[in-house]
């Protein structure tokens, strides 16, 4: 049995009974990173040394017996968009190549808490834009399925680490899909929880008003664990909400006999891939078969959402990416020209040719003039979205959907035609734009051996009901107990 391969609950079953060492376990990560990076790529910092002292320190936190989380001695890995004290976080851009925040963002000071070991910062699409990793300034992330293919993006690092046995879990954001689409195309669960849910302090932004945090796991057990370990109200970020944590886990097992799931037709349309369709109708079927009632519904302003994101995205990440300029942080290049000539030349220099697009698209959209016919336009449009959810979720508890129209595309594939990229988020942006909390499940594979995900959406603050339907129909399939031959 390779430990590496196993969940969290498993190994802190056996971190518990004494029959595993967090310092061995860490070891046995770091040998199985050893083996598998030059095949996958996914770390851009490992940090052996500060991994190896959590796990000492979680050791004796075991060895007391006080004060053990589901967590407690667990390694796992961080996407690098996280603040990380005293450690490198790039957002894989060249402008932050060398930057060292001198805080910790609240999600890894929780994670920290709870006894996690952080192994390392993982890859990522600049900035988090893009869909396959392939954005990254600094390398690509492959596939573990197969490594001619990409990992989806922007969280490719974490769900590559994840599914490749490089830790027992991940953490990432999503802010158009950027955790469900890569769990998806990686074949692990990803989980992104109700806007608010989870806190954004340290959280390195890109679109601020979309932008969550949440886990990459194994399976759904998992996912609620992380969950509880991240998610609760921090008054550093004023949009966090104030409301009590329930125990996930506590969702599990229940079942699904009278849930109503919610089938959009405009998810199921025409150029998304046979094998999807199939698989994601087969995963209704067992849904149906564990005493869920599936319920037709209709959520009509579907057609305009990857209009409104990339509006209200750049926009906002215009504004955001304006920090960078070579004042305060990481790049600074021509130091004895002028003011004007240094902030042109760092901002050239520093950002990836994505990033330098969606800052014109949305300085340009947030320009006097153009504002009310593009930006308030999308803001405007993004509540009929938002409305669809309520109006939907008076007819049912979650909606299911298929996380993507395809499995993971091939490196290269799209990198030439930004608007086919930006339409494999198709499924997942209006999630983000409604702010509710949504899911990627295992749910089979395509003929080629991809892996393909089911999308389970659900109303505000609601990640229990999420999750119970995730675990039920996860524990009636066993799409989750599969992984990459590496
Ligand atoms: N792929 C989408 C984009 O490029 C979503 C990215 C994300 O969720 N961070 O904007």
């Amino acid at each position: 049995m390779d430990i590496t391969s196993l969940t969290i609950h498993e190994l802190s079953e056996r971190l518990k009974k004494k029959e595993l060492s967090s310092v061995g376990l860490t070891k046995e990560f770091l040998a199985r990173m050893e083996s598998v990076e030059p095949k996958i790529h996914s770390f851009i910092t490992v940090t052996a040394n500060d991994a190896l002292e959590a796990a000492r320190h979680a050791d004796k936190r075991l060895a007391g017996g006080k004060d053990i989380t589901p967590l407690t001695g667990v390694p796992i890995s961080v996407k690098d968009i996280f603040c990380t004290k005293g450690v490198k976080t790039t957002c894989a851009s060249k402008i932050l190549a060398d930057f060292v925040p001198p805080y910790d963002s609240t999600v890894v000071r929780r994670l920290k808490d709870a006894g996690a070991v952080i192994l390392g910062k993982v890859n990522m699409d600049e900035f988090a834009m893009g869909s396959s990793t392939e954005n990254s300034a600094l390398f690509k992330t492959l596939n573990p399925w197969d490594t001619s293919r990409v990992p989806g993006g922007s969280s490719g690092g974490s769900a590559a680490s994840v599914a490749a046995g490089e830790c027992a879990a991940s953490v990432g954001t999503d802010t158009g899909g950027s955790i469900r689409q890569p769990a998806s195309c990686c074949g692990v669960v990803g989980l992104k929880p109700t806007y608010g849910r989870v806190s954004r302090y340290g959280m390195i932004a890109f679109a601020s008003s979309l932008d969550q945090g949440g886990p990459f796991t194994k399976d759904v057990r998992d996912s609620a664990i992380m969950l509880n370990a991240m998610a609760g109200h921090d008054p550093r970020d004023s949009t966090s909400i104030d409301a009590p944590v329930p125990d996930y886990a506590s969702f599990l097992g229940k079942g699904v006999k009278g849930l109503k799931v919610g089938i959009p037709k405009e998810y199921f349309i025409e150029g998304m891939d046979k094998d999807v369709e199939a698989a994601v109708r087969g995963a209704l079927e067992v849904l149906k078969k564990e005493g869920a009632e599936l319920v037709p519904i209709t959520l009509p302003h579907t057609e305009y959402a990857v209009a409104v994101y990339y509006l209200v995205a750049t926009a906002e990440a215009s504004s955001n990416l304006a920090r960078y300029d070579g004042v305060k942080y990481g790049l600074r290049v021509n130091e004895t020209g002028s003011l004007m000539d240094m902030y042109k030349r760092t901002r050239d220099a520093g950002f990836g040719g994505e990033v330098k697009r969606r800052i014109m698209l949305g300085t340009y959209s947030l320009s006097a003039g153009y504002y009310d016919a593009y930006y308030k336009k999308a803001s405007q449009v993004r509540t009929l979205i938002k409305n669809d959810f309520d109006s939907a979720f008076r007819k049912c508890d979650v909606i299911a959907t298929p996380t993507a129209p395809t499995a993971a595309f091939k490196l290269g594939e799209k990198v030439a035609d930004p608007l086919t990229m930006y339409l494999s988020d198709i499924f997942t942006i209006s999630c983000n734009l409604a702010g509710i909390p949504g899911i990627s499940i295992p749910c089979g594979f395509t003929k080629d051996g991809l892996p393909i995900g089911l999308q389970l959406l659900g109303k505000d603050l609601d990640e229990g009901t999420v999750l119970k339907a995730a675990y039920s129909y996860e524990q009636a399939t066993d799409w989750h107990k599969q992984r990459p031959r590496l």
